[in-house]
């Protein structure tokens, strides 16, 4: 009760380095953040540093379209992202904090028969798991989303809809901060400007950390880096099968409310949500080349504009405030990977390409419970880095495209 009176406008200021800490946290993102909350709140660790090269949740945690569902195809996967969206159902309590939880639903558009086919699999996936989540026709298509554009005709043609009614979104920031703060509250360092360099190992063990600002021991070591999770694992000589693209996305000028769902489209890769500030944001695919590099690109703008325009052929006029990129951090099955890492005491939460703000909470729990028992749960077993030696892939490739 007593951490629901702080302030959360005051993160706390980065202290020196102590010499040593029981856990360092590689990365202030949303997933490094919400680790180090669940570690110092549930488990008693708070011996913590959160080791952040830039600015606090700078990363893609402050570039993301903020897409929460839970409507994937293996059932590994609807169990893991479920138990997210739980969370976010409860955040704002949890946190005393307002993260914006809008919990509106989800609605992806079939353009085919065959993607029709693929949405019963998903339904029937996910209404096993417990998920709210049905295939609907063009008609409660157009009573979901009334100012849709039906009349697209050719391949593009609208057969129906997923129904994903526990999807949603919620405010970035809010709950990047909302944890920072509860974790700083419980004694946790969180240090800004603070860039790790090196990582030193004996055997099959990390003992150190190199930064911009010292070296300091270190007892577990959990990486939560973004888009450079490839080169920070190698520093600690740990090989991932992850390549980086670009993702960008774009945001208009404020308008009346006229959209409250979140559209998808795979087949136009284009999906829309209007903000609670009336801005519209539009996103899409990657960019089809690796690179590491946060430039947006006119293509990029024409080709989402292109795709709103289709869905939402009354936007023509409307002005587009921002476009931006994060580097997404890709795997080949577009899941993540998360748990143990040949280092016994280094552990990885990794792979999240364009999909991982909707399991901020779910993944900072359960590697924060991974660390202080130094066991994987269940439920993250799946995402091992090994499944790509067993080939026990989860492929996500078909329920991630445009919609995040
Ligand atoms: P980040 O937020 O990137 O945090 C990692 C941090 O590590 C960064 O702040 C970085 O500065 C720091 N760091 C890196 N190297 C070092 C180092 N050497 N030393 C110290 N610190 C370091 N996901 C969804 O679920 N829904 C969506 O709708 C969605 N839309 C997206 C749209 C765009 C345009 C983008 C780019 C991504 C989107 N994503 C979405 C993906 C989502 O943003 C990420 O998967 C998620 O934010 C990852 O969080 P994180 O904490 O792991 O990484």
């Amino acid at each position: 009760l007593r951490a629901r009176h702080v302030s959360f406008r005051d993160i706390p200021p980065t202290p020196d380095l102590k010499r040593s800490y029981d856990v360092v946290i590689i990365g202030g993102g949303g997933h490094g953040l919400a680790a180090a909350y669940y570690l110092s709140n549930l488990h008693g660790i708070r011996n913590v540093a959160v080791l952040e090269k830039g600015y606090l949740a700078g990363g893609n945690t402050a570039r993301n379209t903020t897409t929460i569902r839970s409507n994937y195809m293996t059932e590994e996967s609807v169990r893991f992202y479920k138990e997210g969206v739980e969370l976010f159902e409860t955040m704002s309590r949890d946190l005393g904090f307002n993260v914006m939880f809008s919990q509106r639903g989800q609605l992806t558009l079939a353009h085919s028969e065959a993607t029709l086919r693929s949405f019963h699999l998903r339904a029937e996936m996910g209404k096993h798991m417990g998920t709210r989540i049905e295939v609907v026709d063009v008609r409660t298509v157009k009573e979901l989303c009334p100012h849709l554009n039906l009349d697209l005709g050719g391949q593009h043609e609208v057969m129906g809809g997923l129904w994903h009614a526990d999807g949603g979104t919620a405010r970035h920031d809010a709950v990047a901060w909302g944890y920072a703060r509860h974790a700083g509250a419980r004694g946790v360092e969180i240090h800004q400007r603070t860039e790790v360099t090196g990582i030193e190992h004996a055997g099959d063990r990390v003992t150190h950390i190199r930064t911009n600002r010292g070296t300091i021991a270190a007892g577990q070591v959990l990486q939560a880096v973004g888009g450079l999770n490839g080169q920070v694992a190698a520093m600690a000589g740990i090989r991932l099968p992850i390549r980086c693209f670009p993702l960008q996305a774009m945001v208009t000028q404020p308008l009346k409310p006229f959209l409250d769902i979140l559209v998808s489209s795979a087949n136009l890769h284009t999906y829309l949500v209007q903000s609670s500030r009336g801005e519209v944001v539009i996103g899409g695919g990657s960019d089809p080349y690796q690179l590491a590099s946060t430039r947006s690109t006119l293509d990029q703008k024409e080709h989402l504009a292109e795709g709103a325009l289709h869905l939402f052929p009354f936007l023509h006029k409307v002005k587009l405030l921002r476009q931006w990129a994060g580097i997404t951090d890709m795997t080949p099955d577009y899941s993540p990977i998360m748990g143990a890492s040949p280092l016994r005491n280094y552990w990885l939460d990794c792979g999240w390409g364009t999909w991982g703000f909707k399991a901020t909470p779910v993944a900072g729990k359960r590697m924060a419970e991974t660390i202080a028992t130094g066991r994987v749960p269940d439920i993250l077993k799946p995402f091992d880095l090994s499944r790509f030696d067993s080939f026990a892939l989860l492929n996500e490739m078909g329920a991630t495209a445009a919609s995040h």
